[in-house]
């Protein structure tokens, strides 16, 4: 179920079976010459929504645009600083504990996001307890990443070895063009990529990394190796939010 399709009597209805919800993260950011800026979204988005389906959970509205700061100076990112994105998070999450959704499960596509979104379970639940939220200490936040479940890890691994990078990599192209078959793009890549280079600014970024690859291959991509990601990653994730939803 999608929380945008549904009417509020029907959210009411799911709260007398279930208080949890999954929550797409995602980023707006480069993603090499030929990976779509909307890459972290759009995995997330339909990876939430495949598990969304295998568990009868509702899913929430994707945040398409994350903690992508380093990204910024190619055209057509945006980011959220930290600080922005932890109000974010705790406004996201504080509306909806005010209906009754105690558990939380952020499906997230982007690596950058991940300590910022830490922070911001931290912050929200301290900010519940502050102004004394009914139920506030039984609100549980948790993330899973899509990218780092054993059996993804794996596949990547098995697909394309070390070419799989660190950014703009095959494997989450290649669900992009699973999803968007219609906006494969292509273009000439160097067999020369960057990596190793710690992250630092916008602009130190862009002249470490000049084409926003980050020891990435995506050309070996394809719609079928999509296919096959997107499904672990739904089979790993949802065992993992039915799990997160069963725990005290
Ligand atoms: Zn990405």
């Amino acid at each position: 179920m999608l929380l945008h399709l549904c009417t509020w009597p029907e959210v009411e209805s799911y709260l007398e079976k279930s208080s949890g919800i999954i929550l797409p993260i995602g980023s707006t950011e480069q993603h090499g010459p030929t990976g779509l800026i909307g890459t972290d979204a759009i995995c997330a988005e339909a990876i939430a929504k495949g598990v969304g389906v295998a568990t009868q959970a509702i899913v929430g509205p994707t945040i398409n645009v994350g903690m992508a700061l380093h990204h910024t100076a190619f055209p057509g990112s945006i980011s959220l600083r930290p600080s922005t994105m932890i109000q974010v998070i705790q406004d996201y999450v504080t509306g909806l504990s005010k209906h009754g959704f105690t558990r939380f499960y952020f499906i997230n596509g982007h690596g950058g996001n991940i300590s910022t979104l830490k922070a911001a379970f931290s912050e929200t639940y301290y900010q519940l307890a502050q102004i004394n939220a009914p139920h506030a200490d039984k609100i549980r936040c948790r993330v899973g990443n899509w990218f780092m479940c054993g059996s993804v890890y794996k596949k990547a691994k098995e697909l394309y070895g070390n070419k799989e990078g660190s950014h703009a990599t095959p494997s989450e192209v290649a669900v992009t063009q699973y999803v968007y078959p219609e906006a494969i793009k292509t273009a000439p890549l160097d067999d020369n990529v960057a990596s190793g280079y710690p992250i630092y600014g916008a602009a130190d970024f862009r002249e470490h990394y000049p084409d926003g690859r980050m020891g990435s291959h995506p050309d070996l991509a394809t719609p079928e190796h999509g296919k096959q990601l997107y499904e672990l990653a739904v089979k790993d994730l949802s065992n993992r939010y039915l799990e997160f939803l069963n725990q005290d």
